[in-house]
């Protein structure tokens, strides 16, 4: 996407996506394990740009990233809030219930500091 016309990203937003992908990433890895994956062309972001690793994910878990992409980049909050105590509840309630899955198994295989706890509670 050579073309995109967004500005330099935040890096805030920037940091919030990586934490995304890097989930949905592993989350499909193990939980997908046998489905064909690919990485998700998503209109408006690129992955350098972002520095973000491409993750290689299945079709339903595609969806699901660009989904999420979305909505954060397009959080109107500043800071973003933690999603549970947000009242907006951007995210259909399908794609929510999936992400929640997504951070609760994701983050359970990489919390291995209070760091990592703490970005997981700051996000969902
Ligand atoms: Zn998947």
């Amino acid at each position: 996407m050579p073309h995109a016309p967004n500005p330099s990203p935040d890096p805030k937003i920037a940091r919030d996506l990586k934490t995304l992908a890097q989930f949905i990433r592993i989350y499909c890895r193990h939980k997908h394990a046998d489905a064909e994956k690919s990485v998700p062309r998503i209109k408006g972001f690129d992955y350098a740009e972002l520095g973000i690793k491409p993750p290689e994910v299945c079709g339903a878990c595609a969806r699901l990233l660009a989904h999420a992409f979305v909505k954060r980049a397009h959080c109107p909050f500043k800071p973003k809030p933690a999603c549970k105590h947000c009242r907006s509840h951007c995210y259909q309630p399908a794609y929510r219930q999936q992400i929640r899955e997504v951070m609760r198994y994701s983050g359970r295989k990489l919390i291995l500091s209070g760091r990592l706890d703490l970005l997981f509670k700051l996000i969902f």
